[in-house]
C-alpha cells in the first residue's frame, strides 16, 4: 500500500514521498501543529511534468518526461538541483523538493524548495543530446524560474555545464543575461568560489563541530567514508586534513578499507585516473555492505539512500554518523540508532554547505560582486555552526534527535513565514 499523502503523488509500491513525511510528522506531533498547516505543508505547492522531445544525432525524435516540483515558497523562491536518471519519477522528485524545503530552512536560507529531473539514461546520450535535452527542459520552464521565482542547480548527472546551457537559454529567452536563474554554474560565467567544495566542506564542519562535543580527538579519529564523488571525496580530505585517519572509502566498485589510513589525495588521485576507485590497491576490497558494519569513530554515507536500513543497523559500530547523502538512514534504522547511543547529524543539516553555498552564488550574482574563496568559506562555517547550535540547544533541552530537532526548527521557520503571509483564499 502507499503511504504517499493522498492527491499529491502517482500511487506507487513504495513512496519515496510517503517515506520522507514520516520524519516531518514525527517533528510535527512535538510542535502541534495546527492541521491546517500540516495540510500546506504536506501538499507540494506545484508540480510540473512535461514531454522533452529532442532529436537523435541520428535524425530520430524521442520523446522523454521532464520534471519540476516547486513544494513550497513561503520563504522565498524554491530552489533545488536538477537530476538526470532512468528512476526519476514525479514521487522522488517531490520527496527531494520537499527535503530541500527544509534544508534550506534549516540553515535559515531565503528560500523555498524545489527539484527537478528528467528520466532518461545519460550514459547513453551524447554530450550534444544532453544539450538538446538540457535546453528544451529550460525552455519549457521559462515561465515559472528565475531568480525570485526557482532557482535550479546540479543533482545527480547533471553539471556546471548543464547549469551553463540552462542559464544561457534562459537568457535567450528573457532577452536578459541573468545568471541568477541558477547556481552551481562555472566560475567564468557567475559562479561562486567554492561552490564545488561545499557540502563536503560542510560534511566536515558540522562533524569536527559534534566530535569536539562528544570528546572525539579529531588526531587518530578513525573515519569512514562511503561514496568517493564529490561529497564523500572532499570530505575525506577535509577529515585527513584535519588530522582523522580515513580507515575506509568506496565508490560504485566496492570498498577499500586500511586501518592504518588511507591516503586520500593518492586515492582521489587513482580515481581521476581510472575514472573509479576500481584496481585501487591502498585498502583491503570488500563489499560497501560490509564496510558500513567495520567498527569506526565518524561514518559518513556520503553516496545513496537507504543505505543503513533495518537489515544492518544493529551491526555498525561507530559513534557518530553524518548524512552526506540525501536519505542515506531509514526511519527504522534510525531508531535502532537513537536506542544504541550512536548520534546521528541529519542530511538537511550535515550536507546543507551546498545550498548554503549556492546561495551565497545567487547573492553574488544579483549583486554582480564576486568574493574571495575564504570569505565564501568563512561565511559557510558561520551559517552552519550557528545554525547547528540552535539544533543542538532543543535536541539537549528536550531531550530529541538532532533530526527531530533540525525538522522542528525547519518546520517552525516555514510555519512563522506562512502565518505572517496568510492563506491567499
Ligand atoms: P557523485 O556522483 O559525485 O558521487 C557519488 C559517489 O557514490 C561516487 O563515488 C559513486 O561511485 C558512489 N556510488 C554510486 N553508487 C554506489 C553504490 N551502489 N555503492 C557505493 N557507492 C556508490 O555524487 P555527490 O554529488 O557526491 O552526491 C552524493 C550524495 O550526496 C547524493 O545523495 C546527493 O544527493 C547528496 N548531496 C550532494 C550534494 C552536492 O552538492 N553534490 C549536496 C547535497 C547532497
Amino acid at each position: 500500500m502507499s503511504t504517499a499523502v493522498p492527491g499529491t503523488t502517482p500511487v506507487r509500491e513504495v513512496s519515496v514521498f510517503g517515506d520522507a513525511i514520516a520524519y516531518f510528522n514525527e517533528a510535527a506531533a512535538l510542535l502541534n501543529l495546527d492541521p491546517g498547516i500540516k495540510a500546506i505543508l504536506t501538499h507540494p505547492s506545484r508540480q510540473i511534468i512535461f514531454s522533452i522531445p529532442f532529436q537523435r544525432d541520428n535524425g530520430g525524435i524521442e520523446v522523454f518526461t521532464g520534471y519540476r516540483v516547486q513544494y513550497n515558497f513561503a520563504r522565498g523562491p524554491a530552489k533545488g538541483g536538477i537530476r538526470f536518471h532512468p528512476g526519476v519519477t514525479l514521487d522522488e522528485v517531490t520527496a527531494l523538493a520537499f527535503w530541500m524545503t527544509w534544508k534550506c530552512a534549516v540553515v535559515d536560507l531565503p528560500f523555498g524548495g524545489g527539484k527537478g529531473g528528467v528520466t532518461c539514461d545519460p550514459s547513453t546520450l551524447s554530450m550534444s543530446e544532453i544539450e538538446r535535452i538540457t535546453r528544451r527542459y529550460a525552455a519549457e520552464l521559462v515561465e515559472v524560474i528565475g531568480p525570485d521565482k526557482d532557482v535550479p542547480a546540479p543533482d545527480v548527472n547533471t553539471t556546471p555545464q548543464h547549469m551553463a546551457w540552462i542559464m544561457d537559454t534562459y537568457s535567450m529567452h528573457v532577452r536578459q543575461n541573468t545568471p541568477g536563474v541558477v547556481t552551481g554554474k562555472p566560475l567564468e560565467i557567475g559562479g561562486s568560489r567554492g561552490r564545488v567544495e561545499a557540502t563536503g566542506r560542510g560534511v566536515s564542519i558540522v562533524a569536527l563541530d559534534e566530535m569536539a562535543r562528544l570528546g572525539i580527538d579529531p588526531k587518530g579519529a578513525r573515519v569512514i567514508v562511503q561514496g568517493f564523488g564529490n561529497v564523500g571525496g572532499i570530505a575525506a580530505k577535509m577529515f585527513q586534513d584535519a588530522g582523522c585517519t580515513i580507515i575506509g572509502i568506496s565508490d560504485v566498485t566496492g570498498a577499500y578499507v586500511n586501518t592504518n589510513g588511507i591516503d586520500v589525495a593518492g586515492a582521489m588521485a587513482y580515481a581521476q585516473e581510472h575514472h573509479s576507485l576500481d584496481g585501487y590497491r591502498g585498502g583491503d576490497k570488500m563489499s560497501n555492505q560490509a564496510m558500513l558494519e567495520v567498527e569506526c569513530d565518524v561514518l559518513v554515507p556520503a553516496a545513496l539512500e537507504k543505505v543503513l536500513n533495518i537489515d544492518n543497523a544493529a551491526r555498525v559500530k561507530t559513534k557518530l554518523i553524518v548524512e552526506g547523502a540525501n536519505g542515506p538512514t531509514t526511519p527504522e534504522a534510525d531508531h535502532i540508532f537513537a536506542k544504541s547511543g550512536i548520534i546521528v547529524i541529519p542530511d538537511i543539516m550535515a550536507n546543507a554547505g551546498g545550498v548554503t553555498v549556492s546561495y551565497f552564488e545567487w547573492v553574488q550574482d544579483r549583486q554582480g560582486y564576486f568574493w574571495k574563496e575564504a570569505e565564501v568559506n568563512a561565511r559557510l562555517e558561520e551559517v552552519l555552526l550557528d545554525n547547528f547550535a540552535v539544533l543542538r540547544e532543543i535536541a539537549q533541552s528536550r531531550g530529541i534527535s538532532y533530526r527531530t530537532a533540525a525538522y522542528m526548527v525547519a518546520i517552525d521557520r516555514v510555519v512563522k513565514s506562512l502565518k505572517l503571509r496568510g492563506v491567499y483564499a
